[in-house]
């Protein structure tokens, strides 16, 4: 049988490469988006002509009763769940902390931390041993921001990463042995439109130079330390943070 994963925020970026990664690995995937319909039904569409098994689900990760819906959905149409992407992630425009209101503090909170710990419950309540469950794996995708703090841009977004961090290292410890392994991956400055979201669009262009590989990554580089943290030749890997950043 199949071993089905969900991607959040699978639609765009690097979730979408991690879906198309998971898909040619066998998984039959969960692609949870929140306004991108189009986006999300076209990568289902591509991953069933390449004779994989994919669905899309619509489900704005911040709020706790459409998380509960979106594991519920996963439950009817797919049966079961072995591996959860906490992927979905949003960046405001650069901005000093001097100048954050509690309205955009909160916004990233909520879709960047309340999201990862919601998915991340509903996971464990499915995988854990000690529910019933056969074991899993989780891969938090967190950010390079959470060690370099984003001064002068968004310290508010990097301070969700931080949290991304600590929630990875405590979960691991808490689930260890009940089947479950938790790790994470931290990319750096990676092409995808994220950057134009935070005000810059050719963010990644600018400061590349900094990087001591000196280029931006792909979606699909930061994909593949996913897929092989789920996998199960990493089997005795968790509470590990992948660094995907060219040595920043
Ligand atoms: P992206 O291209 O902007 O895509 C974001 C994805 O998240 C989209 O699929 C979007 O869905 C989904 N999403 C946003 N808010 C959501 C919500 N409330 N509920 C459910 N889905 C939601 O982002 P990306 O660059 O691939 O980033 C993916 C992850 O990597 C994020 O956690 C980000 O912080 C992290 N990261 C990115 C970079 C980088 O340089 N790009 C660097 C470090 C870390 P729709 O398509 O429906 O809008």
């Amino acid at each position: 049988m199949n071993k089905v994963a969900l991607v959040t925020g699978g639609s765009r970026g690097i979730g979408a490469a991690t879906v198309k990664q998971l898909a040619a690995a066998g998984y039959a995937v969960c692609i949870n988006y929140v306004t991108n319909q189009a986006a999300a039904l076209q990568l289902v569409d591509e991953i069933l002509k390449d004779g994989g098994h994919a669905i899309a689900v619509q489900a704005d990760v911040s709020k706790e009763d459409e998380v509960v819906r979106l594991f519920a959905d996963i439950d009817r149409q797919l049966g079961r769940i072995d591996a959860l992407v906490n992927n979905a992630g949003i960046l405001l425009p650069q901005c000093r902390v001097e100048d954050f209101t509690a309205d955009r503090i909160n916004r990233l909170l909520t879709t960047n931390v309340t999201g990862y710990f919601l998915c991340c419950r509903e996971a464990v309540r499915r995988m854990s041993t000690k529910h019933g469950g056969i074991g899993g794996s989780i891969v938090n995708v967190s950010s390079a921001a959470s060690r370099l703090g984003s001064a002068n841009e968004y310290v508010d977004y990097a301070a969700t990463k931080g949290a991304v961090d600590t929630l990875t290292k405590g979960l691991s410890v808490e689930v260890a042995g009940e089947g479950i392994r938790v790790n994470c991956v931290r990319p750096g400055l990676i092409y995808t439109t994220m950057h134009a979201d935070g005000g810059e669009a050719n963010r990644v262009e600018r400061l590349k130079t900094g990087v001591p590989m000196q280029r931006g990554g792909t979606p699909d580089e930061v994909a593949s330390a996913i897929t092989f943290l789920l996998s199960d030749a990493a089997s005795f890997i968790t509470g590990s943070f992948v660094d995907v950043s060219g040595g920043r």
